[in-house]
């Protein structure tokens, strides 16, 4: 029954995306279960892998290849956040299984959401937050669960447990956060994640890395990214992850599946991304990790694209370290005829910039954007996961090869389904006319928000000779999203997207202004406990810009804060005039980035970016509790089920989408777990 419903809404999909219409208006097969369920601030959901089944049998197979690529590598995710993780996820995994109490009262409860926390956030900080959540239940029953359990069962005794886990898990105090930004604070010292040994100071680490960088270097590698720094008798040294050196175990598991990949590939092209990567983890040298990236970016021309390895730095204060991560997917043809109209006019965006002409590129090279379906998430991009990708980071490989962006839609669309009819806009949305607005453009209009973001915003502008790209530091991340913004906020308001047929009319970007406002000023808030300052990136980001316009717009109220029966809303009063603010701050912030102006970007940041007003907050959390929502979303992978003739062959693969979370959470932790408890 499941499959037939699903290929109803695949077809359904496919007409939908062929006219162009906004297919939340016009879906109405609503059999695919994308909602599963809810536990702190939390929600899991389902995405579907549209057009999966109409892929030949090749495609299939590369796929399936590197989606058990994507989820071996798991662990690692679990042991960068913080050294504790997986002895605390593997002990708690062995009372769950094992347990033959009450598993129904609520201290039992209690340990699932916890456990389930855990596995959300890859660890027992906040995926988002990086502070560390505490447990429901007490100590004591705690203790009593943990002797029930036949110690062999367990990954360290029950004596390590209690003296070192029980510390990690129940002492507020203890690893507090697990990237810590806060200036003027020793950020090594107090991040409580496992990319420096402990001991090693703010001050070493800078200074380890600032030996290994030749400023005369026009293509330097990424000086620090897969490794562990640690000290041994005084002396630093680092570890590199790889074949042979720390997470073997899991990097061989990788190697295995991309060996595999090797044998179907789409073209010679892939088959030397493929190549390279596995030469990568085989070896840990970064120079062929560049090579891999000026690969990959030259593979044009596969309809199967990943990401496998250690990319993204958001969970080092230093910015250097990557998180392993991976996301298998395919392209999305029809929608990325949108995409390739943004890439083929990058010039015109360029040159049409708002910036100081010294930090425009004279010629964009290698603008690539295209619609992808995600076919497997994993580490640091499961289940939690981004919506839209830019690489790769380097920016000396941006600068002369481009970048690769996408937008992953048919997470978009699933975020989009579960929220249908959930009370959040009629809400905060201060009229129906607003309201209205988003309903009919919102989809179309925040799915070509991320495409802007990732395909020109991050990818415009340059550095100054001799700017490195990492002065700005902590503020670094910050600001280069709030760069990225505002280069799609910018040109959403220009009259060239109708000309391009990117939105319909203006009422599509007005919606995008209300929306954006309204999150950066207030509804984003409800992810924050009160009290606690603004810390993600990506929310000072929006922050920074909101705030910014809205104190700047004040003269002409541009931006209005109206009361109306206690409630506090913000209503845009000038499109026009608020277009032309983003414009301006996108202009300062290219300015600070370009050259690489340390104290202007902490300026901006802490003016406008990390203090948040009591009173709001307060009134924002009440309003939001009322609805009873999540505001943080993960999703559950697909399960691919491989059919073989009598000889093994493989002659089809399908998806099946029953599995629940803690049921894939329990597979994963059972098939495709390999790392030793501590590394
Ligand atoms: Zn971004």
């Amino acid at each position: 029954m499941k499959t037939v419903s699903f290929f109803l809404i695949v077809i359904l999909f496919i007409m939908i995306s062929c006219t162009n219409t906004n297919p939340i208006e016009e879906e109405k097969a609503d059999d695919f279960q994308f909602y599963l369920e809810q536990f702190a601030d939390l929600k899991i959901l389902r995405y579907p892998v549209f057009g999966f089944e109409e892929l030949p049998l090749q495609q299939k197979e590369l796929i399936y290849y590197l989606s058990q690529a994507a989820i071996e590598g798991r662990d690692i995710i679990f042991d960068q956040n913080n050294k504790h993780n997986l002895a605390i996820r593997r002990t708690l995994e062995a009372i769950y299984a094992n347990y033959e109490g009450d598993r129904e009262n609520e201290d039992f409860k209690a340990l699932e959401v916890y456990l389930k926390r855990i596995w959300f956030s890859n660890g027992i900080h906040h995926h988002y937050s990086t502070d560390k959540f505490m447990p429901d239940f007490t100590l004591d029953y705690f203790t009593d669960l943990l002797n029930t359990i036949d110690e062999a069962k367990l990954p360290i005794s029950k004596n390590e447990v209690i003296k070192t886990l029980v510390p990690v898990m129940f002492d507020p105090a203890f690893d507090a956060k697990r990237v810590n930004q806060t200036e003027g604070e020793d950020l090594i010292a107090t991040s409580a994640n496992n990319y420096w040994a402990d001991g090693i100071t703010l001050a070493e680490a800078e200074a380890f890395y600032a030996k290994m960088k030749d400023p005369t270097d026009r293509t330097p590698v990424s000086y620090g990214l897969n490794s562990r720094l640690e000290k041994v008798n005084g002396e630093l040294t680092e570890n590199v992850w790889k074949v042979g050196g720390t997470y073997s175990a899991a990097i061989e598991k990788i190697v295995y599946w991309l060996d595999k990949a090797l044998t179907v590939t789409e073209n010679d092209d892939q088959a030397q991304v493929i190549r390279y990567l596995i030469d990568y983890y085989k070896t840990g040298d970064l120079k062929t990790f560049d090579k891999y990236n000026v690969a990959w970016l030259a593979d044009q021309n596969s309809h199967i694209d990943f990401v496998n390895g250690f990319i993204e730095t958001y969970g080092d204060p230093l910015g250097l370290k990557a998180s392993w991560e991976s996301v298998v997917n395919f392209k999305n043809v029809e929608a990325t005829k949108r995409t390739e109209i943004i890439s083929s006019n990058a010039q015109w965006f360029e040159d049409h910039s708002p910036v100081d002409p010294r930090f425009k590129k004279e010629e964009v090279k290698g603008v690539t954007a295209k619609v992808i379906t995600a076919a497997m998430l994993g580490g640091d991009c499961y289940p939690a996961t981004p919506i839209g990708i830019n690489l790769p980071n380097a920016d000396w490989i941006r600068r002369d090869h481009g970048s690769k962006s996408v937008t992953i839609e048919n997470i978009t669309y699933a975020y989009d389904k579960a929220s249908e009819g959930n009370g959040f806009l009629e809400e905060f949305a201060f009229s129906q006319e607003e309201i209205d607005r988003i309903r009919k453009y919102g989809f179309q209009a925040d799915n070509l928000h991320t495409d802007l973001h990732e395909c020109l915003g991050h990818g415009s502008g340059q550095l100054l000779p001799g700017v490195a790209g990492d002065e700005l530091k902590a503020y670094g991340a910050s600001i280069e999203e709030a760069r990225a913004d505002l280069f799609a906020l910018y040109y959403m308001g220009d009259i060239k997207m109708i000309e391009l047929g990117l939105l319909p009319n203006e009422d599509a970007y007005k919606s995008a202004y209300d929306d954006y406002i309204r999150n950066g000023l207030m509804t984003q808030l409800t992810r924050i406990k009160l009290g606690d300052d603004v810390e993600q990136a990506h929310m000072r980001n929006r922050q920074l810009i909101s705030k910014w316009a809205y104190e700047n717009g004040k003269a002409d109220n541009v931006i209005e804060r109206v009361s109306k029966d206690d409630k506090t809303y913000f209503v845009v009063n000038d499109y026009k005039k608020l277009q032309s603010l983003f414009g301006e701050l996108l202009a300062v912030i290219q300015r600070v980035k370009s050259e690489g102006d340390f104290e202007a970007g902490k300026k901006l940041v802490e003016d406008y970016a990390v203090k948040v007003e009591l009173d709001l907050h307060k009134e924002v959390l009440a309003r939001y509790e009322k609805l009873n929502l999540a505001p943080y979303s993960g999703f559950v992978n697909p399960v691919y089920m491989l059919e073989k003739d009598d000889n093994g062959e493989i002659v089809n693969i399908t998806l099946d989408y029953t599995e629940g979370y803690a049921e894939q959470m329990m597979r994963y932790a059972k098939k495709h777990s390999w790392l030793p408890t501590y590394n």
